[in-house]
């Protein structure tokens, strides 16, 4: 309830290539573009909360993805002056699901941070057992001969790898 992820929000696509994506109809972009007025410039959004922007800048440059012409900031037209959702019944699902993932940024001190940082736990677990699992299907496969059983170990080890696979972009390789 303090407004500041509808006052000031970024994503990771920039403004032109949302504009592009919502020119084809594309359901994120046009749902994001419908409630989010872009900022003029990273100074305007600083001026609404500079600890918020700042923060975003400071973690892009950790990731070293920091580009400054390829970040904007949004603001939402539905945000009250009170911090209430003027639309909260029929926000998009986009407001209904975020955070969307553990590894969203969430403003400093927001309500959500203890339950993020346990769910990113949660997901560096999982893949830290799927890990263990692979070394114990190999063992498996050095012992076997059976055609068969290999090949169900393989299909298994590839079930597996697309669970590591999919949290890559998060660093999963070095869990
Ligand atoms: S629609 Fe409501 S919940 Fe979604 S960003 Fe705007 S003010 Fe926030
Ligand atoms: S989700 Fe976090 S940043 Fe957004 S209104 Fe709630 S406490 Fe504030």
């Amino acid at each position: 309830m303090c407004g500041r992820c509808c006052r000031v929000v970024t994503t990771s696509k920039p403004y032109k290539e949302l504009k592009a994506l919502e020119e084809t109809g594309d359901k994120g972009a046009c749902e994001f573009l419908k409630i989010f007025t872009p900022y003029p410039s990273i100074e305007a959004a600083r001026k609404v909360d500079r600890e918020l922007v700042d923060n975003v800048i400071e973690l892009l440059k950790a990731d070293g993805n920091f580009d400054e012409s390829r970040l904007t900031f949004y603001g939402c037209k539905y945000l009250l002056k009170n911090n209430l959702c003027s639309i909260y019944e029929e926000r998009p699902a986009l407001c209904r699901h975020c955070p969307s993932t553990p590894w969203s940024i969430v403003p400093p001190g927001c309500g959500f941070e203890g339950w993020l940082f346990m769910e990113r736990e949660k997901a560096k677990e999982k893949v830290r057992k799927a890990k263990e699992d692979l070394l114990e299907l190999k063992l498996l496969k050095n012992k076997n001969k059976d055609e068969e059983i290999l090949k169900k170990i393989t299909s298994v080890e590839h079930k597996i790898q697309t669970t590591i696979e999919l949290y890559k972009k998060y660093g999963s390789y070095d869990w």
